[in-house]
């Protein structure tokens, strides 16, 4: 039996905008196993963020996932809905994309929960930092008692609780229960003195221990999968220390899966199992973390690997990978390889075709038997073959400024754009 609880098979995500449609995640497919940290790495604009929201349906407009499925483990929503809706159910696995809005809406914190990158900008500054726990306590014990039919604060508000607050601007939408729950999370998290702690604001916490509190309130429904998108990169490095162990500790305790977004290799060597490489929106190599970190293939992966100082080697200057990310406007992505402009390997083939995600060892000269390992993949020629340098193009041949090819390809990926139906 397969041991995943997160299966994600070519999701696309779309921003329709003035300028046209922006292809932010295009055909990203992983999974994540019971119990594991993922690892999604890759530059700023690369899509690792909005893979994860698309993931936990958090997408804003005029951003939209346009196609893929996200396959759960959950055998009670299976059973539930095997009748009702069949093509949403694959074994013990539905496709969250599928399931009506409510439901989807309710698996937000008992199945998916996220830690964001800046606690600061993540809480309410104007209610106590154990009053949000406690409503997200609450917010996940209703969506229990009936997963069909959420609702936030603000729906369904109405002008009864408008007056009322008027008259009791301090009245509580949470139960007792709920706060001590609460501050039995703060204590979970390291938050000493957390029945105190619990009645001050945001801004009387540190960068850290709101931190701590953001991850408190994302175990408020104790979730499958936590989502922990660049969790401390607005941390200072000992803080970053501390809750990189804290997640591995409640990881461990609570036998959840995480999927770690991240620029930092070195987070992702100290934490995860397994990792996917992202650029322009794709999962360019994936693989377990010895794979992708002993035998990268991917000439972006090698890049990140080769940007990071060695303290026992050091070069005089660091090495960055040259040029920019692509723009990730549909009609100017053509249809290549996007890393080619950067790319020190780049070959004419890999303009005329977007690469297969083949495996990744799938080369006579590596000794491979022809059948590659199928975990670690890369979307990149030389998955498939030897380089060769009589193919190398020419010093030169990308503009310095745009990294568009002297030869014009144009055209957008060989596919109609898609529609916004917003429209
Ligand atoms: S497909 Fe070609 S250009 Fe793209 S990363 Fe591989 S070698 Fe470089």
């Amino acid at each position: 039996m397969s041991d995943e609880i997160l299966r994600v098979r070519d999701l696309r995500t779309r921003f329709f905008t003035e300028e046209g449609q922006v292809n932010a995640v295009d055909g990203v497919s992983f999974d994540v196993k019971n119990g594991e940290i993922y690892g999604i790495v890759g530059e700023s604009g690369s899509g690792k963020s909005v893979t994860a929201l698309s993931i936990i349906d958090l997408v804003d407009s005029p951003g939209r996932v346009t196609a893929g499925e996200v396959w759960y483990r959950n055998a009670d929503l299976a059973e539930e809905f095997r009748g009702e809706r069949p093509e949403a159910v694959d074994g013990d696995f539905v496709d969250v994309r599928r399931l009506p809005e409510g439901v989807r809406r309710a698996l937000r914190g008992p199945s998916f929960s996220t830690v964001f990158q800046d606690p600061m900008s993540s809480m309410n500054p104007s209610i106590t930092v154990g009053e949000q726990i406690a409503e997200a306590v609450e917010a996940q014990r209703r969506a229990r008692a009936n997963p069909r039919r959420t609702r936030s604060r603000t729906q369904g508000y109405g002008l009864v609780n408008f007056v009322v607050d008027s008259v009791v601007p301090s009245r509580s939408y949470v139960s007792t229960e709920s706060r001590e729950r609460a501050i039995e999370l703060l204590e979970q998290v390291g938050i000493p003195d957390p029945v105190d702690r619990a009645d001050e604001y945001p801004h009387q916490f540190s960068g850290g221990m709101l931190q701590r509190a953001m991850i408190a309130q994302a175990l408020a429904g104790e979730p499958d999968v936590l989502v922990a998108d660049e969790p401390t990169t607005a941390l200072d490095v000992t803080i970053q220390a501390q809750i990189l162990n804290l997640l591995r500790d409640l990881q461990e305790r609570e036998g959840m899966s995480v999927i770690l977004i991240t620029h930092d290799l070195g987070v992702i060597a100290r934490m995860c199992d397994r990792v996917g490489v992202m650029y322009a929106g794709e999962v360019v190599e994936r693989g377990t973390l010895e794979d992708v970190f002993e035998n990268p293939v991917h000439p972006y992966t090698r890049g990140l690997l080769g940007s990071i100082p060695d303290l026992e080697d050091p070069a005089p200057r660091l090495r960055p990978i040259e040029g920019n990310v692509p723009s990730l406007l549909d009609a100017e992505m053509g249809e290549r390889c996007y890393f080619a402009d950067r790319c020190p390997m780049a070959m004419e083939e890999c303009l005329t075709r977007i690469p297969e995600f083949a495996a990744a060892d799938d080369v006579p000269s590596r000794g491979s038997n022809g059948e590659g390992d199928a975990e670690h993949r890369a979307r990149c020629v030389l998955a498939e073959r030897d380089y060769d340098p009589s193919q190398a193009l020419p010093d030169g041949y990308f503009d310095a400024e745009s990294g568009a090819p002297a030869r014009p390809e144009g055209g957008n990926r060989g596919r109609e754009s898609e529609v916004n139906a917003d429209d």
